[in-house]
């Protein structure tokens, strides 16, 4: 008998079930789905692997982890009092604040007893004969709901570099986003960190003022900015509150739902001298400005990119003393803000530092890793600490991770084997009544406002059917054509997708993630939610309700 014929004669009748939906991961999606599910009065479960809340702030401690959007911008919206209640204590607020904070919502809603910690799904079944979920922890033990509902990330499913010895190195080693939760001493130590996306660039500089040599095994240079964080003053936080309205509208409004917002104008509008001030505006501007509100053409056309990606270069030759290792850092195979951009605070100094050497791990690629360090082709080096800040395999990694079956035993894994395909990010097709948030080909920006849209749209979905007396809802095929068609219309011309990285599918340490896909939406989020909004307005036609 197959796993899956398996399932089907176990399925409990729909009456039996143990909860009316199973919500996976305790982040912010998870948290806030939670909430919503009982004020629609069902029985609800969140399974999470973690000790305790937060998700990527719960796993991501690794030093200088901070926000890359405005604190402000980033809390929950839906509660006017909690936005009232807590305060920030910066622009761009540290991970332990974070964590503290969405500990401060789990408490605020209790949402901790209906939360089950140290429980990492291993299987999620959809059962046939019931229109059902099953799933299987990790520890064995098996769970019943109508509705399966996945909070688990974008960026949660951790990947160490392809190297041999990985499991020899005899000191100590962490993936960034498995950091202990005991403090890591630097001090005098020597550290290794391979990576510099925006997780190994927050690493390095915090890394960087205690160790006793640090080096940084850099395979591709990224184009880093200045994040200009600071504490947030008392008149600040007052108007801060004052004005949560207006900051979630303009959020509501942009392309991405931050603050910042493409400039109207194209890059050759203006002058020459125009252009260079406003590039030194937002360089000089805290956040995001520089990479999302920057003129409207930088992404779309290679002369108005090449502009901008020389003035960052000039910027990286000015702050690195050595014109050498300036080089090194100055990204040559892509344009600034085709990929993300990382956020710096001193990054770029960090390497003007007597106690840290650079190494083009592209030149001199990393051989093995040893009991005593890291072997490169060119040379041996010996390590007390190395820290992967190697990235994740993102936006289906984490699905690929849990055994999720839908009709007739059918693997997502599988399903999804030539390519994601969804509908509006949150349905699959041959998937009934699994939903999910944050899922690929939904919009995705300043995160947290793409969780509160995309719960509020599977809860207004769950308060239809309730209304109806429906229990089964499938993604029509056509429906999902429709929707991939345009997500992939929307990747047309953005120059975002001639380049590897994390947003185009590509992990050089996962099998079959070597070649580019579309597994990300590129329209703007307004627009996102105006197609989704159409479907639920239009009583959701895309969709098989039974
Ligand atoms: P990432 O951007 O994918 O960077 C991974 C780094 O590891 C890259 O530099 C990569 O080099 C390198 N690498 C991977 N395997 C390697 C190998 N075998 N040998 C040598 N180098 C290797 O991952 P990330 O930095 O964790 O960031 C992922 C995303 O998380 C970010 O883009 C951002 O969206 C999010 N994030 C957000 C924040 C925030 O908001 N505050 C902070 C951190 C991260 P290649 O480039 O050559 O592949």
């Amino acid at each position: 008998m197959s796993a899956a014929t398996m399932d089907q004669a176990k399925a409990p009748a729909a009456t039996a079930l143990d909860y009316d939906a199973i919500v996976i991961g305790a982040g912010m999606s998870g948290m806030y789905q939670l909430i919503r599910l009982r004020e629609l009065g069902l029985r609800a479960r969140v399974f999470e692997a973690g000790t305790g809340v937060g998700g990527t702030w719960y796993w991501n401690r690794y030093p200088g982890a901070r926000f890359d959007s405005e604190s402000y911008s980033y809390g929950f919206s839906f509660d006017k009092e909690l936005l009232q209640d807590w305060s920030w204590s910066e622009h761009f607020a540290p991970q332990p604040e974070t964590l503290r904070y969405l500990n401060h919502v789990a408490d605020r809603y209790d949402l901790k007893r209906d939360i089950q910690f140290r429980s990492p799904v291993a299987a999620a079944h959809y059962q046939d004969s019931s229109g059902t979920w099953a799933i299987t922890l990790a520890d064995g033990s098996r769970h019943t709901s109508r509705f399966l509902i996945t909070g688990i990330g974008a960026l949660s499913a951790p990947t160490l570099p392809r190297i041999e010895g990985v499991e020899s190195f005899r000191g100590q080693a962490f993936h960034t986003a498995k950091w202990p939760h005991e403090p890591v001493d630097f001090a005098g130590k020597r550290v290794a960190v391979i990576g510099t996306g925006a997780t190994g660039v927050q690493t390095i500089q915090e890394v960087a003022k205690t160790a006793g040599h640090l080096t940084v095994f850099q395979r591709t240079p990224n184009w880093c900015t200045p994040l200009h964080n600071r504490p947030i003053t008392p008149e600040e936080q007052v108007q801060i509150k004052a004005n949560y309205d207006d900051l979630f509208r303009r959020c509501r409004e942009t392309f991405a739902c931050f603050l910042h917002t493409a400039d109207p104008r194209g890059t050759f509008e203006v002058t020459p001298e125009e252009r260079e001030a406003f590039y030194e505006q937002l360089y000089a501007s805290p956040g995001f400005g520089i990479w999302v509100g920057n003129f409207k053409d930088m992404l779309i056309d290679r002369a108005a990119n090449k502009e901008i990606s020389d003035f960052v270069a000039r910027k990286i030759r000015q702050r690195v003393k050595d014109p050498k290792v300036a080089e090194m850092l100055i990204p040559k195979n892509h344009g600034f803000g085709t990929r993300r951009v990382p956020q710096e605070t001193h990054y770029y100094e960090v390497y003007n530092q007597p106690n840290v050497t650079l190494v083009d791990s592209k030149a001199t690629p990393i051989e093995r890793i040893t009991e005593r360090g890291i072997k490169t082709t060119d040379a041996e080096f010996e390590f007390d600490i190395i820290i992967y800040a190697t990235g994740f395999d993102a936006l289906t990694g984490a699905f690929d991770r849990i055994d999720i079956r839908g009709k007739g035993g059918l693997a997502l894994k599988q399903k999804w084997s030539g390519g994601a395909q969804t509908f509006v990010g949150m349905l699959v097709q041959d998937f009934p009544n699994m939903f999910m948030l944050l899922g690929p080909h939904t919009a995705l920006g300043n995160i947290p406002r793409s969780i509160e849209y995309n719960v509020e749209w599977v809860t207004g979905l769950l308060r239809h059917m309730q209304q109806h007396q429906l229990t089964l809802a499938a993604a029509k095929p056509s429906a999902v054509q429709t929707w991939t068609d345009h997500v992939m219309s929307c990747a047309e011309g953005l120059l975002t997708f001639e380049v590897d990285s994390w947003m185009t599918g590509v992990n050089s340490n996962v099998e079959g993630k070597q070649t580019r896909t579309i597994a990300r939406y590129a329209g703007s989020a307004p627009a996102y939610r105006a197609w989704c909004d159409d479907v639920a307005a239009r009583g959701y036609q895309e969709l098989d309700l039974s």
